[in-house]
């Protein structure tokens, strides 16, 4: 605020009450300028307590935060902290809410993530809001071992009761890493690390638990690290390929199509596993070129297949929740398809089961586009995650693909549970893929019990583009002559 006084004020003063001494003239001005360094001062220290306030505590949350929980442990001395115990929370999908719902209601559900931390860490612990959905609660733990683990066990327990934002009825998951009375040697900075560690350590187990730092924990986050930073230009650099693995049909005895399966021969790294790196590139949303990248290339090897005169055959791809996600993914599927002119039924896009499920509404919606365009959709991996039977007929899916592990169980005691699950497809009128067929066994109990097709290293392992054209020029495509192949892919190997 500026004061001004202005001359012309003064010349009519003096002209209405005559000349006036000059100290009494002074005196009111004198006030003011008094009265305005004292507002200056007052806003400057406010300015300092706001700036304060800032540094040390959310600005949402009202929490301290992350230079707060530092500042304790510097201004306590506290350099040994073997004797606390350290949560590291972060809430489940908090990007999918935020990308959903807005950043008003992300903010919403921040808040209330916080009230609900703060009760939950009473008495004993200290909540810190580090930044974004991040939290971390600090528990004094003198002699019992086992707390952090424990208080994890129970601020889980603590999330199942669902939370009111805006109206809406919400059930918020979060993963936990948790560092018990560590080593003496670490320092807080180290043990917030290590906890963070252990957190991405529960989201890759699952989600909605709690995982205990161990050292073996961060050799693999270094691991990740390495493969982050090399896959950013692996695309331009031409270091993928697509390899795929031939399905056979048990009623019409062909190759019926393939299975696209990314592989990345790292310049530096070598081979890496797909598990390995498709993790890291959907953490790092890496997996939206990448993944776009797969399904224009092996739409373009079934359309050369096509030409080639080996038609009909189809196509899976496996695709990534954070790919659904992304508002031009059905489009840009949809112009791949007609640039090649490509009948969309011969598309079919994996997506697998424990994604399908943690993020159910937000991907129905997107299935529905893609089944009214004419591309199918498989669940893969059924058996390894929820495998919850009741919303198979919910879901729009056109094939279901029984993992390895569930087929493993044929010949066991358990075998009743697979035929249980065909007959239910055959209801629902899914198609049925067998995938890890090893032995020649599986086979004709597989067809008895009305499974569809067959994958697996028993018929082929994944091949190169050049491979499957060797295949298909010379591999009989009778599988009643499953074991002269089986004998063929010895040799192959
Ligand atoms: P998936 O989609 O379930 O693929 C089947 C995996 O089982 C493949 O592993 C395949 O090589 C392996 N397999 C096939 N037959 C047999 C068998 O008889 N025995 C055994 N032990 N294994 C068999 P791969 O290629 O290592 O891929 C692993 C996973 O990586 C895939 O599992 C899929 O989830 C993911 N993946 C691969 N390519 C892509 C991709 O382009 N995009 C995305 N989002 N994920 C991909
Ligand atoms: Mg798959
Ligand atoms: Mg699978």
């Amino acid at each position: 605020m500026q004061l001004q006084i202005q001359p012309i004020y003064l010349i009519t003063l003096i002209s209405k009450f005559g000349p006036v001494p000059v100290s009494r003239l002074y005196i009111p001005v004198i006030t003011i300028l008094i009265l305005f360094c004292i507002l200056c001062l007052y806003s400057i220290r406010n300015l300092h307590e706001k700036n304060k306030r800032l540094y040390l505590y959310s600005d949402l949350t009202l929490l301290p935060n992350k230079n707060s929980l530092l500042k304790f442990f510097k201004e306590n001395h506290k350099t040994s902290i073997h004797d606390i115990s350290l949560l590291y929370i972060d809430i489940d999908n908090f990007r999918y809410i935020n990308q959903t719902e807005g950043h008003e209601f992300g903010s919403q559900v921040l808040l209330e993530v916080s009230k609900r931390l703060a009760l939950l860490a009473k008495p004993n612990g200290r909540v810190y809001h580090l930044s974004g959905d991040e939290f971390v609660i600090i528990y004094n733990n003198p002699s019992e071992t086992g707390l952090g683990e424990v208080m994890a066990a129970y601020i889980q327990a603590g999330f199942k009761k669902s939370f009111d934002i805006s109206d809406k009825e919400l059930y918020i998951n979060i993963s936990i890493g948790v560092v018990e009375r560590p080593a003496e040697n670490m320092t807080i900075q180290q043990m917030l690390e290590a906890a963070e560690v252990a957190m991405y350590r529960a989201k890759e187990t699952g989600k909605n638990k709690y995982a205990l730092y161990d050292i073996t924990m961060s050799r693999t986050l270094a691991e990740r690290t390495s493969i982050i930073k090399h896959m950013r230009h692996a695309i331009e650099q031409n270091e993928f390929e697509i390899h795929y693995q031939p399905q056979l049909d048990l009623f019409f005895d062909r190759i019926d199509g393939f299975e696209a399966l990314l592989r990345w021969n790292s310049k530096e790294l070598g081979w890496v596993a797909p598990d390995q790196f498709i993790k890291a590139a959907e953490a790092t949303q890496l997996i939206v070129p990448l993944g776009a990248w797969v399904i224009r290339n092996a739409c373009a090897f079934l359309k050369k297949l096509d030409d080639m005169g080996y038609s009909p055959l189809n196509m899976s791809v496996n695709v990534s929740i954070i790919q659904l996600m992304q508002d031009d993914f059905v489009p840009t599927v949809q112009d791949t398809l007609e640039f090649l002119e490509l009948s969309p039924e011969n598309l079919e896009l994996e997506i697998t089961e424990s994604l399908l499920m943690e993020s159910f509404d937000l991907v129905m919606p997107k299935l529905e586009e893609l089944r009214k365009i004419g591309v199918r959709i498989a669940l893969d991996d059924f058996g390894t995650g929820y495998s919850s039977l009741s919303y198979l007929s919910q879901i729009p899916i056109t094939t279901l693909k029984l993992d390895k592990s569930f087929i493993n169980k044929i010949g066991t005691k358990e075998e009743g549970l697979i035929e249980s699950i065909l007959h239910m497809c055959k209801r629902l009128n899914l198609c049925t893929v067998a995938e890890g067929v090893e032995k020649n066994s599986q086979i004709p109990i597989l067809k008895e019990m009305g499974c569809h097709k067959i994958q697996g290293y028993l018929f082929s392992k994944p091949l190169t583009e050049e491979g499957i054209i060797n295949l298909l020029q010379t591999a009989p495509t009778l599988v009643d002559d499953i074991y002269l192949l089986d004998s063929q892919n010895k040799q192959r190997k």
